[in-house]
């Protein structure tokens, strides 16, 4: 009996002795007091790189290169993906396949949403070359030719969805947007609920359009929306303001250009894809774009 009282005394001892070791030696002190020190940032010419992790899924270390000039760079607009038989809004998907493998083999870094909103409020890029490729009205071929190829390429693409088009057979539908959605690679943000002329219209209509599509889209994604996309590219004073009001963040036109911060983040430009691009002409036109 005694016996086993000293094995017990013994072994209190030896747990004693290696908890006080333990916090002597710390292993993860080091890296802790690592991490509340200051980011550590480099120059390198005008440019500084600057270590910050980002809000993608992978969770990877992105380095995030600081601008001291303003940072502008192209929006892509897209829409339906099918054979053009002479309407200028669509593109084939083979041919979107060679824009997306375009600026790949170009190393063009393809934004989110919430990422474009840090290049624009923060003047830092995750990429030295970077795009943002937007699809607008939501139309069941995004789902059907264009979700495979950013899946196969890896690249992130956003869609402008006109909510009240849900139950129609030309639009992608709602568990077809929840797979989407689910996935990184596709993020779903509102195009208002019928796509009306929002400058032609009194404001409690313009605030029920914005305010109800993005409702609908935050219940059924289980998201906060923060990009909207104005129908046929039509807005005014009195529609930025709502759409600030009704909680979005920032805001996709139709005019032509590059686009920066002192545009406005509610009146952002965008490039209209045309078809009949192949992968090098469409490298051409995208560069040659920034007007
Ligand atoms: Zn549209």
């Amino acid at each position: 009996m005694k016996k086993k009282w000293i094995w017990v005394l013994f072994s209190l001892l030896l747990i004693e002795v290696a908890l006080a070791a333990f916090i002597f030696i710390n292993p993860f002190g080091q890296t802790k007091s690592k991490k509340d020190e200051p980011k550590q940032t480099q120059e390198i010419s005008s440019t500084v790189v600057e270590k910050t992790s980002t809000s993608t899924s992978e969770e990877k270390e992105n380095e995030w290169i600081k601008s001291d000039t303003e940072i502008s760079f192209p929006i892509l607009m897209y829409h339906s993906l099918a054979e053009s038989e002479g309407n200028s809004l669509k593109v084939p998907p083979t041919e979107f396949k060679e824009h997306l493998k375009w600026l790949k083999e170009n190393d063009y870094y393809t934004l989110t949403p919430e990422e474009t909103y840090t290049v624009l409020t923060e003047n830092k890029k995750p990429a030295e070359k970077i795009v943002w490729i937007t699809l607008d009205d939501g139309y069941l071929n995004n789902y059907t030719d264009g979700f495979p190829i950013f899946k196969e390429l890896k690249m992130n693409g956003t869609i402008n969805y006109i909510t009240s088009k849900i139950e129609n057979s030309s639009y992608f539908n709602l568990n077809q947007m929840k797979e989407m959605s689910q996935n990184e690679f596709i993020s779903i943000e509102s195009h208002t609920v019928s796509h009306l002329d929002l400058n032609t219209l009194e404001d409690d209509h313009i605030r029920r359009e914005l305010k109800d599509s993005k409702e609908w889209l935050d219940n059924n994604l289980k998201q906060n929306t923060s990009l909207l996309c104005y129908p046929a590219g039509r807005y005014d004073e009195r529609v930025k303001q709502i759409a600030e009001e009704t909680g979005y963040k920032m805001a996709i036109t139709t005019e032509p250009g590059y686009a920066k911060k002192s545009d406005g983040l509610f009146a952002l430009k965008r490039v209209r894809v045309s078809p009949g691009y192949s992968g090098e002409a469409f490298g051409q036109y995208l560069t040659s774009s920034n007007q």
